[in-house]
């Protein structure tokens, strides 16, 4: 689902932001990326997202070669992928069901459809009730949920996310991480990016550790292996 080969990101400044990383993830696994600040990991993500581009080496998402993908399929690309930000990137002067509708209103989905999807979307995280609320009326842990309400409402094969707990408080944080779980329990594939070591411990997933820009470990609890 996801395979990294050797990849390598120097950006323009001249700075390696990534050296000679190698991973496989399979389709609905549960991954954590961490290590310190400025070892990469928002790298790692953006180069999923096709927000950056790798300078060396094989990268491979939903059995797209990323290195081959042009500018013109950059945006078609993306929708197999959802991404969850840390200050969740709402619109604010829209409703939460028009935040949420956003993916599916630019990949041209069906009015009746969109309805449909996004109270799917928005009972998954436990907000159906918020559906016409202005983000700026629900708590922070309520808008990270909208944000991943968003994420998921077009049912990409791959969800993203960088430090999506970073504002929230340890009880909050455990719960958001509990939502990503479960969806990687419906065969999602879900990388999620945290310095917050003591948290992705706790949730027995696989983790990769990042040290300037170079996988140091590559942990796998028991519990986490493929097959269990
Ligand atoms: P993390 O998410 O683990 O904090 P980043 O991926 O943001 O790490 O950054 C990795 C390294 O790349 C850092 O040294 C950072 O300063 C550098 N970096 C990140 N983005 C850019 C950029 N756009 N241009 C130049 N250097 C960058
Ligand atoms: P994030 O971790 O989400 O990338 P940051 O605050 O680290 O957020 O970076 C904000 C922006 O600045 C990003 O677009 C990032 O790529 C860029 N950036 C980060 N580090 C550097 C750097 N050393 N030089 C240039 N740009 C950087």
């Amino acid at each position: 689902m996801i395979r990294f080969e050797q990849v390598g990101k120097r950006y323009a400044s001249g700075q390696d932001a990534l050296v000679d990383l190698s991973f496989e993830i399979d389709a609905g696994e549960m991954v954590f990326v961490t290590g310190h600040s400025g070892a990469g990991k928002s790298t790692l993500l953006k180069l999923i997202g096709l927000v950056e581009r790798p300078t060396r080496g094989q990268l491979v998402v939903n059995h797209a070669d990323l290195a081959r993908v042009r500018r013109g399929g950059i945006a078609h690309a993306r929708r197999g992928i959802g991404m969850v930000f840390q200050d969740h990137r709402l619109l604010m002067d829209r409703t939460v069901f028009d935040n949420v509708a956003l993916p599916l209103l630019i990949a041209g989905t069906a009015r009746e459809e969109i309805g449909k999807r996004v109270r799917a979307a928005l009972d998954k995280v436990g907000l159906l009730a918020k559906e016409k609320a202005a983000p700026a009326t629900l708590s922070s842990g309520e808008q990270q949920r909208v944000g991943i309400a968003r994420a998921i409402v077009a049912k990409p094969p791959v969800i993203i996310a960088d430090e999506p707990t970073g504002n929230l408080d340890p009880q909050l944080s455990a719960e958001i991480m509990g939502l990503f779980a479960e969806f990687g329990q419906v065969g999602t594939t879900v990388l999620v990016a945290s310095h917050d070591l003591m948290l992705v411990r706790r949730l027995g997933k696989r983790v990769l550790v990042l040290d300037h820009g170079r996988l140091i470990d590559d942990f796998r609890p028991e519990s986490a292996r493929p097959g269990r």
